[in-house]
């Protein structure tokens, strides 16, 4: 199984030099196995791999959206294998009526005044699905389990396997050890890479820099550690970065991280992992 990350920012996307190590790109990963391609979440990160594929035609891919905060469908409308009537996507929209919210949300996004072309102007095969926590999703050589995060709005988590490896994405999530339910708790076990939310600092969290962020969504990077090590997980990618955050900034979260879970480290725009 081959992951490389195209967007690894949180909330919106940053530019600029101090940025420039880390990336600015909202959260957009691509999974591959076997010829098959799994993309988590369309951030501004889809517009970059959108051109990578275009080479790769005719383009297929199974979409899995966490949930529909604009940072995670942004870039659908960048995404230039979409305007090809070779291509076929498969779009998981989250929970129980995930298949029509996900269609709204991407039509109401490219709707005037916000865009100057319809979601119909994308000639592709777009087939709409809904992603529920705890239906396996099976596609390929994927065997996916949606989970349900603690995020305002709710977030789904997804636990992929293939290849006799298993990868879990859960970004947007706000957890600490202590609030680990045990169902999140076994999926999450031993997994090979572990991507997690590590939005804030400890001190950005409890507002003694800033004001307070309980209840906006995000973990701090301690508390991934915190997670990563319980779990036993083998690699943690510390993910969904504060816009706010230079790359100086990040690189000293991971080291307060590794603190705690020594194979943490921040997840980059354009690192690639073979699990
Ligand atoms: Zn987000
Ligand atoms: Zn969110």
């Amino acid at each position: 199984m081959e992951v490389r990350f195209w967007g690894v920012r949180g909330s919106v996307a940053s530019s600029g030099s101090h940025v420039a190590r880390i990336g600015g790109n909202t959260s957009c990963l691509e999974v591959e196995s076997h010829g098959h391609r799994l993309i988590l979440d369309a951030g501004t990160g889809l517009r970059q791999l959108g051109e990578t594929l275009l080479p790769k035609q005719p383009i297929a891919a199974t979409m899995l959206f966490s949930h529909l905060h604009w940072d995670h469908v942004q870039g659908f409308p960048f995404f230039t294998p979409a305007y090809l009537p070779s291509s076929q996507f498969v779009l998981y929209g989250p929970g129980a009526d995930g298949e029509q919210q996900l269609r709204s949300v991407l039509a109401r996004q490219m709707e005037p005044p916000n865009f100057p072309v319809p979601l119909s102007a994308m000639r592709a095969q777009l087939d709409f699905r809904s992603a529920r926590p705890g239906a396996i999703i099976e596609t390929g050589p994927f065997r996916i389990t949606p989970v349900e995060l603690p995020h305002p709005q709710g977030c789904i988590g997804y636990h992929i396997e293939a290849d006799g490896r298993r990868f879990a994405y859960c970004t947007d999530v706000e957890l600490t050890l202590e609030a680990l339910d045990g169902r999140l708790g076994r999926i999450l076990e031993g997994v090979d890479a572990l991507v997690l939310d590590a939005q804030y600092t400890p001190d950005e969290y409890e507002g003694r820099v800033g004001p307070p962020k309980k209840g906006w969504g995000h973990s701090t990077m301690i508390e991934a550690a915190r997670i990563a090590k319980a779990t036993d997980a083998q690699r943690l990618f510390l993910f969904h970065h504060d816009p706010a955050h230079s790359d100086d900034q990040v690189e000293t979260m991971a080291e307060a991280a590794k603190q705690v879970f020594p194979l943490a480290e921040p997840a980059r725009e354009g690192k690639h992992i073979t699990l």
